[in-house]
């Protein structure tokens, strides 16, 4: 049975002591709430890393990642973390292919596909962002999309490479705006999703994949997202930055 997740997305947000004090908050409201295959990922910047992946120790459903990883493994890349460095502080996830690194960074298909091989090979599980614009979905070309940065990203990975990944779906124009997918919006791209997942591998395969929506999710409208057949979970940005709201998120599954 496929893994429900709820993660959390903190971005360029908290300081240490910030970052800290929300962690342990959320560790002890969510602790008893976790149930079954379902687990909590917090996707913090990189200086909390350590000291939060310390704090999850002994709560084995809740797990650590970070939000980016180089594509090297090493070298004179000032200002760059390694996925060495990241799986070496704890952290067992990793953000690959955000909208806003693709935006902001121009990250394009072929680079996630290098930095999905490096993170793999270092032991992270990539949390994988896929996801359309406005424009691109007002020109109805959000299946090509979606299809094409499967493909171009993940297209290469071997069945037990792939079964590492998660995926998330997160429209663009839903991130940080308050405009969510309705439902069925969310659940037709997520079905879909699964479905070239099962002709690219087979559908064990992709009945397995966790695949999570992002984009505005917050405790109102997570009930009826995550009761829909093909979403796992959700991938969460301004929520995750408030305990209750987080929590309330993560308890949608109990
Ligand atoms: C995100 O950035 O991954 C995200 C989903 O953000 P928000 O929930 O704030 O829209």
């Amino acid at each position: 049975m496929r893994k429900k997740i709820v993660a959390g997305n903190w971005k360029m947000n908290l300081d240490y002591n910030e970052g800290l004090a929300l962690f342990s908050e959320v560790v002890n409201m969510v602790k008893d709430e976790i149930t079954g295959s379902q687990i909590t990922v917090v996707c913090s910047p990189y200086i909390h890393l350590h000291s939060l992946a310390q704090l999850a120790k002994g709560y084995d459903k809740v797990a650590i990642g970070a939000q980016n990883a180089h594509q090297n493994e090493s070298g004179a890349y000032t200002g760059e973390i390694s996925a060495k460095m990241v799986r070496s502080t704890g952290a067992e996830y990793v953000i690959l292919g955000h909208s806003e690194r693709r935006q902001y960074f121009g990250e394009d298909n072929q680079l996630l596909a290098a930095k999905t091989d490096t993170a793999l090979k270092n032991g992270l599980k990539p949390i994988f962002c896929i996801g359309e614009t406005l424009e691109e979905r007002e020109a109805d070309q959000h299946f090509d999309v979606i299809k094409t940065q499967l493909k171009e990203g993940l297209g290469h990975l071997s069945t037990e490479q792939f079964e590492q990944v998660v995926i998330a779906y997160e429209p663009v124009w839903a991130i940080g705006t308050g405009k969510t997918a309705s439902a069925e919006q969310a659940q037709e791209i997520h079905a879909f999703i699964r479905n070239e997942i099962a002709e690219a591998y087979n559908q064990e395969v992709a009945d397995n994949t966790t695949i999570l929506y992002g984009g505005s999710c917050n405790p109102k409208n997570a009930p009826e997202l995550f009761a829909q057949a093909d979403i796992d979970g959700g991938l969460i940005g301004g929520a995750s930055l408030k305990s209750r709201d987080f929590t309330d998120i993560v308890k949608v599954f109990n």
